[in-house]
């Protein structure tokens, strides 16, 4: 028996994939519904398409350009290739855990994951065995922390509303310089998601967004969270426990999404049980890797220096690698960029100094 704690992205993708093998997997869920509460913008590049079948059930919108602020108001103008598409998380995550159940999986609502002692985990109140433990449990994973996996993790703030306000529903908004950027993400022209991720003064950040791009806009929900600095000494496996997605802090840097690569984890683990760690950590670790570094440099930018970079990226040669190139993957997507504007490079020397 497989025994999966947590029915987000990670965990219902990991579970159709096993029950799809064959194997006996059982979900464990602490909340009595799957994707409630809603912690999350939704936004996912279109990657995803490779991974599932994108389906209107849980589609809210996609959107095709990007305006990226800088702190002095000029922006730069991005237009993609291909859509980035925006899901309902409740309706993205039920859907996984259909396709799971679909497969023969056995799910368990409303049932939270205390400890384990060696294959005995305590589930709520009841005691039950399991061969295999594998903690998709989020951030704060309990799975993580019963079995000395923890390690040395650290967490930025996702702090987001969903608000009445007038947007181009085809166009997502970036604003850097506040907290560590901020967002607007259209669900139509008339209801948008706004946020920020910061390190410390989440609300304080939000306000300054808020009070910037739509003062007077109504709130209709709330949606924040903590999100998980990837850790590339993270442990992955440790004898039958194993850790994937924001449980195993694989959250891309750059853009705390972490919806892509939780999912990649779940293939690579499910290929090939025995060598995940060592697999995940080159296949899906060198592009968090790289986004962390990205990261850590974009940390010490000044605001002249954002000022500069979107000015730089205005140029038409770097702006068509924004539009067309994987920003899953900055392994390939850095060097198609330096390759097109070497004196990017100075903004990378901030990794160093
Ligand atoms: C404000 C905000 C905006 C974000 N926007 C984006 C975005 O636009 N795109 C993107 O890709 N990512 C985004 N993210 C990150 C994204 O939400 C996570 O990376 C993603 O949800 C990780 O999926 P997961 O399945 O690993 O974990 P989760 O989605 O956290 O799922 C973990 C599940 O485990 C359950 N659980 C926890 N503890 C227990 C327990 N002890 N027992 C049983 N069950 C348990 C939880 O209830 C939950 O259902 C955002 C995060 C925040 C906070």
């Amino acid at each position: 028996m497989i025994s999966v704690i947590g029915a987000g992205p990670s965990g219902n993708y990991l579970a159709y994939l096993l029950a799809k093998k064959n194997e006996d997997v059982h979900v464990y869920e602490d909340h009595k519904e799957i994707g409630v509460p809603i912690q999350c913008t939704g936004i996912i590049t279109p990657e995803l398409e490779t991974i599932i079948p994108i389906k209107k059930s849980f589609l809210t919108n996609k959107i095709n350009q990007a305006k990226i602020y800088s702190p002095n108001g000029n922006s730069l103008h991005v237009k993609f290739a291909k859509e980035d598409v925006i899901v309902n998380r409740t309706k993205f995550d039920s859907h996984l855990g259909e396709m799971a159940k679909k497969a023969g999986a056995t799910y368990h609502l409303g049932k939270r994951f205390q400890d384990n002692k060696g294959k005995k985990m305590k589930i709520g109140e009841e005691f039950i065995e399991t061969d295999i433990l594998v903690g998709a449990d989020g951030p704060f994973s309990r799975v993580a922390k019963s079995n000395d996996m923890w390690c040395d993790r650290k967490f930025v703030t996702g702090n987001q509303v969903t608000v009445e306000v007038d947007c181009d529903p085809k166009l997502v908004e970036f604003w850097l310089g506040i907290g560590l950027f901020g967002w607007l993400v259209p669900e139509s022209d008339s209801v948008a998601r706004v946020g920020i991720v910061s390190y410390d003064q989440p609300d304080k950040y939000l306000q300054k967004l808020v009070d910037r791009r739509c003062p007077k806009a109504k709130t209709i929900s709330k949606e924040p969270g903590a999100i998980p600095i990837y850790n590339p000494k993270q442990t992955l496996q440790k004898d039958f426990v194993y850790l994937i997605g924001d449980a195993a802090t694989q959250v891309k840097a750059t853009s705390y999404g972490g919806i892509v690569h939780g999912m990649r984890a779940a293939e690579v683990l499910v290929r090939d049980m025995k060598h995940y760690q060592k697999n995940c950590r080159k296949e899906v670790g060198r592009d968090l890797y790289l986004s962390l570094l990205i990261r850590k440099a974009m940390d010490r930018f000044s605001q002249e220096e954002y000022n500069d970079l979107v000015e730089m990226f205005n140029q038409e040669k770097l702006k068509r690698v924004l539009e067309t190139k994987s920003r899953d993957y900055p392994t390939k997507f850095v060097l198609d960029l330096l390759l097109a504007q070497p004196r990017l490079l100075k903004f990378g020397t901030k990794v160093l100094f």
